[in-house]
C-alpha cells in the first residue's frame, strides 16, 4: 500500500431526500460536512428519474472525493416515506410518486458497489441531532418534527429505536380525535391534523372565516393565513383572536407530547420545524400545557423541551451517522445503531 493510499481520509456520502429538495454532502468521521449540495427533487418525474438523480449525485461526489484523495466508504440516505429496516420504501405519499415499494438500498448498492443504508428522513434528523445537535450526550430522547406533517423518532440507549419493521416514530398518525379531521393517511383525527404547521394554517383560515362579516377583531388580525409567524407575533402582542388560535395550537402540540410521555416515560424531547423557531417562550408555553395534562408519576422533576439545533443539515449528518455506524460498529460511543 502506498503512502498516498494511506493518506486517504475516509468519508461517506450522505443524502436527505425530501418532497421538494434533495440535500446531500460528503461527511467525515467527525460529522463535518466537507461538501454539500441541494438540488430539486422534481418528484413528479417519477421513481426512475429520482433513482437516476441519486446515482448522478453519488457519481459527482465520488469524483469530488477522488480529486481530494478521500476514500468513500459508504452511502447513508434519509428519505421521506416509511422505510423498512431492509431499506426499501414500504410507503411514500404522493410527494414522491412511485417511490412506494422501491428497494432503494438494494438498487443503489448494486449500482455503486459500496455499502448503502436507507432510513426515514426524520429518523435521520434525530440521529443528526443526537450526534451533533440538541441531543448530544443524551442517552434517551424523543424527536418530533412539526412540519407540513409530523414525523418522529425515538432514541433509546443511544440508538434509533426502529420497532418491528423500522417504522417506530409515526407519532403524526396517532389519533387524538376519533371523529375529527380527515388525514392525508386516510385515517380520521390524526395528531398531525391538529399540531402540524398545516394544521395551524387551517385553524387560522377557519378563524378568519368565522369572523367574516362580524364587527369583531377581524380588522386587526394579520390577514394572511399563510403566515403563522404573523399570528404568533399578534398573539404575543395581545391580539385576542390570534391569541385564541395560538393558545389552542399550543394545547394541540402539548396533548401529543404528553401522550408520548405517558407511553414512553420520556422526559426529553427535541422539537424541530419552523414554528419551533419562535424560541424559548413557545417551548415554555408548551411545557406548561403538558404539565397540566401529565400524570404526576410521569412528570417527575419536569420535562426538557429542546429546540433542534442542526437546521437543514440534520438529515445529511444523521444519514452519515447511520452509515458510519454500520461500517464501524466499534466506533466510539458517540455513534449510534438501529435497535
Ligand atoms: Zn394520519
Amino acid at each position: 500500500m502506498t503512502d498516498v493510499v494511506n493518506s486517504h481520509e475516509s468519508v461517506v456520502i450522505a443524502i436527505d431526500i425530501g418532497g421538494t429538495n434533495i440535500k446531500s454532502g460528503i461527511v467525515d468521521k467527525q460529522g463535518n460536512v466537507l461538501h454539500s449540495r441541494t438540488i430539486p427533487t422534481e418528484a413528479m418525474l417519477g421513481r426512475d428519474e429520482l433513482l437516476n438523480k441519486l446515482k448522478q449525485l453519488i457519481h459527482y461526489y465520488r469524483s469530488e472525493a477522488a480529486q481530494n484523495q478521500w476514500a468513500v466508504e459508504g452511502i447513508g440516505i434519509g428519505s421521506a416515506g416509511y422505510i423498512h429496516r431492509d431499506g426499501h420504501v414500504a410507503y411514500a405519499t404522493d410527494n414522491l410518486p412511485g417511490w412506494s415499494g422501491t428497494p432503494v438500498q438494494e438498487l443503489l448498492h448494486e449500482a455503486t458497489g459500496v455499502p448503502v443504508r436507507v432510513i426515514n428522513d426524520v429518523h435521520a434528523i434525530a440521529l443528526g441531532e443526537s450526534w451533533k445537535g440538541a441531543g448530544r450526550g443524551m442517552d434517551q430522547f424523543v424527536c418530533v418534527a412539526l412540519g407540513t406533517g409530523i414525523g418522529g423518532a425515538i432514541i433509546e440507549e443511544g440508538a434509533l429505536y426502529g420497532g418491528a419493521d423500522g417504522h417506530a416514530g409515526g407519532f403524526g398518525h396517532f389519533i387524538v380525535q376519533m371523529d375529527g379531521e380527515p388525514c392525508t393517511c386516510g385515517l380520521i383525527g390524526c395528531w398531525e391534523q391538529y399540531a402540524s404547521v398545516n394544521a395551524l394554517k387551517r385553524m387560522m383560515r377557519e378563524k378568519i372565516t368565522s369572523l367574516e362579516g362580524s364587527s369583531s377583531a377581524a380588522s386587526i388580525l394579520p390577514q394572511c393565513e399563510e403566515k403563522p409567524e404573523a399570528w404568533f407575533a399578534a398573539a404575543r402582542s395581545g391580539n385576542l383572536v390570534a391569541n385564541e388560535v395560538i393558545t389552542q395550537y399550543i394545547r394541540n402540540i402539548a396533548v401529543g407530547l404528553v401522550t408520548l410521555q405517558h407511553v414512553l416515560n420520556s422526559r426529553r424531547f427535541v422539537l424541530g420545524g419552523a414554528v419551533i423557531g419562535q424560541g424559548a417562550w413557545l417551548l415554555e408555553a408548551i411545557k406548561e400545557e403538558m404539565r397540566k395534562m401529565c400524570m404526576p408519576a410521569y412528570w417527575g422533576d419536569g420535562v426538557e423541551l429542546h429546540a433542534a439545533e442542526m437546521g437543514e443539515h440534520a438529515g445529511v449528518v444523521g444519514a452519515a451517522n447511520c452509515i458510519w455506524t454500520e461500517l464501524h460498529s466499534t466506533q466510539p460511543s458517540d455513534h449510534f445503531s438501529v435497535i
